[in-house]
């Protein structure tokens, strides 16, 4: 890397065979290479040195996401000759992503209101795993998972006054029913701040699409970070979270952190400090 980082600054690249053999794949980039403080950059990528690929492979791929998400979090952050072939194998060996890979929905969405702004509509629901309760919530417009283990009615409302708080006011909470969400306490809570409780509909189970894919990518996040005996390792849910808060959507191909803040929060990822300062715009 150092070799590299002098050969750019001295504008030595323009010929593959006067470059060090185990340089020569980075002369086909040649023309988008420079450096910043010591550091190569490819367009606005961060060039990783090999030492590091394994680690920014499985960081890429803390949160299971698949060879088009991480592409698509690589293409705005990081690169090296050959990342692509990479971050294509550690998903095809990835066991956890082998045995469970996502269940696409199987009927096209049905028309429901589509929300205008984030947190207008969240889909909320609750997993059981290892004996404790997790209330994992979904905001329908920007994606943004949140996961907490509350249990019973009183973590539900506990959680959603947070969500509130945080984020604003819903106008609906969609959820599958369930005790906690039809409990007395909840009712008159959701009354209190003026949310519509909508239960999904039987008829049309896929109706909340795109936020119960949203829901079985968190489920993944708990089961695959729990330790041999079951218990959950925190650091490694809160990091995969972190990470596929800033993944963009294959669709629109904007992370709920964009849709949420206008810019990528921090993460283990390194990037260009450029894009963590405000949209112009703000
Ligand atoms: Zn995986």
């Amino acid at each position: 890397m150092n070799t590299l980082l002098q050969l750019i600054e001295q504008g030595c690249l323009s010929y593959r065979h006067e470059l060090p053999v185990n340089l020569h794949e980075y002369h086909q980039f040649r023309d988008a290479l420079y450096t910043v403080d010591g550091v190569v950059i490819y367009k606005d990528r961060v060039i990783i040195p090999p030492c590091l690929h394994n680690t920014v492979l499985q960081t890429l791929h803390s949160a299971h996401q698949g060879v088009t998400s991480m592409m698509s979090r690589a293409e705005s952050s990081v690169f090296w000759p050959g990342i692509t072939p990479a971050i294509k194998d550690v998903r095809a060996k990835c066991n956890h992503c082998n045995r469970m890979s996502p269940s696409q929905p199987s009927a096209p969405q049905m028309p429901t209101t589509a929300p205008l702004y984030p947190f207008q509509c969240i889909y909320a629901d609750y997993f059981q795993y290892q004996g404790r309760s997790y209330l994992i919530i979904v905001d329908r417009y920007s994606n943004w998972p949140i996961i907490e283990a509350a249990s019973g009615h009183a973590g539900l409302i506990n959680c959603l006054r947070h969500t509130f708080v945080t984020f604003g006011i819903l106008d609906e909470l969609a959820s599958d029913g369930g005790p906690e969400f039809t409990a007395a306490s909840t009712k008159a809570f959701l009354q209190n701040w003026g949310v519509h409780h909508r239960l999904s509909s039987v008829a049309f189970p896929h109706s909340n699409c795109k936020a119960e894919v949203g829901v079985k990518t968190v489920k993944r996040l708990i089961t695959s970070n729990t330790g041999p005996r079951g218990e959950l390792n925190t650091d490694a849910l809160q990091r995969a979270i972190l990470q596929y808060r800033n993944t963009p959507d294959p669709e629109t191909t904007i992370s709920p952190a964009m849709c949420i803040f206008g810019r990528p929060i921090k993460d283990f990822i390194l990037i260009l400090p450029g894009p963590y300062r405000p949209h112009p715009t703000w």
